[in-house]
């Protein structure tokens, strides 16, 4: 029997969709989105994602707009974790609705639309509050990252 591992989660080409995805995104905000999957955890997932939001050191943006989508595959958990700067202008309504959105598709085992999708909603709404500057620098990865072996 062999356990859904995170690196097997997407195919290669899925992951580069999802890359892109947050390049496009990123493309029209200052906001830095990264995306993290892991195999399986022990710990409540918003503790676990908030470990992880500081372990990529997501804390650091200039702006403190940085948001994590978390996903642990083989529990299916998930969590979206953004930073100070977002958490005050952005409504608790909306992080409910990424996570519905991803619900939704991971149901269906709609993998890598769940996190592009996800990716392109929370980068329309980075965009509102935090448009891209000139001066803009790609802060954080725009690739997938992995953990939890
Ligand atoms: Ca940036
Ligand atoms: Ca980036």
């Amino acid at each position: 029997m062999s356990v859904l591992a995170a690196e097997d989660f997407l195919s290669k080409e899925e992951r580069q969709q999802v890359s892109a995805a947050i390049g496009a995104a990123e493309y029209r905000t200052s906001g830095e989105i990264r995306v993290h999957l892991e195999d399986h955890i022990e710990d409540e997932v918003m503790d676990h994602a908030a470990f992880i939001f500081e372990e990529l050191g997501m804390h650091r943006t200039r702006d403190r707009n940085g948001v994590l989508i978390y996903l642990s595959v083989v529990d299916r958990k998930i969590a979206v974790i953004s930073d100070a700067g977002i958490n005050e202008r952005v409504p608790d309504d909306f992080w409910n609705d990424v996570l519905a959105l991803l619900k939704s598709h991971l149901a269906a085992g709609r993998r890598v639309e769940a996190l592009t999708e996800a990716v392109q909603m929370v980068g329309e709404k980075l965009r509102d509050f935090f448009p891209l500057k000139r001066d803009d620098t790609d802060e954080l990865s725009n690739e997938i990252s992995f953990g939890g072996r």
